[in-house]
């Protein structure tokens, strides 16, 4: 039945039309674009209904799955406008492929990849004029999928929605990259092995927004979230993975069943290779990183996601003692793979690896 499955197009009218947000302050997802995608999934039909349309609200019942038991997934994703005003899409296929994952472990249905390929371009293009000009300013798209069907009891339920929508975003540094502040938790952990730390469901970001707030009463930007069991082991930060530059290699924890695989990640990985560096996906204990810092090998440290893409790292706090690395500055590294990810993401740059999408 996915073969069958044709996308619906229903354009807003002139009147409908909303007025676009000011550039210079769009802030994150705050501002929504005209139009969105959205399909439906039950047990006799499989997709169906899939159709772009107005933004509108959904009509769900309180009863709706979701609401109790939490089945839902989603993922994150960018479309850029080049300076050659061709629109650009950063690896779309590994977000689905990886909301199928997440699907997989949520006993959710899977999704048709080619099919919303060609649906999110579709309204990537729709929604062309949304998307910021200015330099660092992109479209963040926000894939999801909910249970909706009204029933109470845990188990999968059998209806289900996947929408996709859209925000402007302005430039995450519009006043240049700079260095945060992060606060190492040893008192909440973010994940286990065999839970669901390594997919995007959003049960891992409400069980982490204490742990996030108590960072930022102490005046830190983010927390670094340390293995479950021994609390002995880096594993990410916020909602980023982590790396950091040791001795001239590059070290990142591995992924061990606990960390979402990023595709930031993964980009850095390959064009650091491609490079010449060593990069070594291994466990990270923190008393390793600790000493790094202190005897000076550890010259670097960032975090990759696909919103801030690099994020450098200034400052540590561990068990009460500061650990400043690259005297609270930008590493070299740090800011020249920034610049080649978003030069490559925006058209601007060779794309060996063949990750951008054209649009249109
Ligand atoms: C989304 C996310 C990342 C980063 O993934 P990207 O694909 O690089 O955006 C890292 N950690 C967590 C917990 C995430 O949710």
């Amino acid at each position: 039945m996915w073969e069958n499955l044709e996308i619906g197009l229903e354009k807003v009218s002139q009147e409908q039309l909303k007025e676009k947000p000011a550039q210079d302050s769009l802030g994150f997802g705050l501002h929504f674009t005209d139009h969105m995608f959205l399909m439906k999934w039950d047990r006799q039909s499989g997709w169906h209904d899939a159709k772009i349309s107005p933004y509108h609200k959904f009509k769900l019942d309180p009863a709706a799955m979701v609401f109790h038991y939490g089945q839902a997934i989603f993922e994150g994703l960018k479309a850029y406008k080049g300076k050659d005003g061709q629109i650009y899409l950063f690896r779309p296929e590994d977000n689905i492929e990886r909301m199928n994952a997440s699907a997989l472990r949520m006993c959710m249905p899977r999704l048709p990849v080619a099919k919303v390929l060609k649906a999110l371009k579709a309204l990537v293009y729709l929604d062309r004029d949304w998307i910021p000009t200015a330099e660092g300013a992109t479209l963040y798209i926000r894939p999801t999928m909910i249970a909706v069907e009204p029933a109470l009891g845990v188990r999968a339920a059998g209806q289900y929605y996947f929408y996709i929508i859209m925000c402007p975003v302005g430039a995450y540094y519009p006043e240049g990259f700079s260095p945060t502040k992060i606060y190492v938790t040893d008192k909440y952990v973010r994940a286990v092995i065999g839970g669901v730390g390594d997919v995007k469901t959003g049960g891992n970001y409400a069980a982490s927004i204490m742990a996030a707030e108590e960072a930022h009463q102490a005046g830190y930007t983010q927390v670094l979230w340390l293995d479950a069991c021994k609390r002995k082991f880096v594993e990410e930060v916020g909602t980023s993975n982590i790396f950091f530059m040791i001795n001239d290699e590059l070290v990142t924890p591995s992924l061990d069943g606990s960390i979402l695989p990023g595709i930031t990640r993964d980009s850095v990985i390959q064009l650091a290779r491609k490079w010449g560096v060593k990069v070594l996906e291994r466990p990270i204990a923190i008393d390793e990183v600790v000493a790094a810092s202190i005897d000076g090998s550890l010259t670097e440290a960032f975090s990759t996601g696909t919103a801030a893409v690099i994020s450098p790292v200034g400052e540590l706090c561990y068990q009460d003692t500061k650990y400043v690395i690259n005297r609270g500055r930008t590493g070299e590294f740090s800011q020249r793979i920034f610049n080649e990810l978003q030069a490559i993401q925006s058209g601007q740059q060779e794309d060996p690896f063949k990750w951008i999408t054209r649009v249109g």
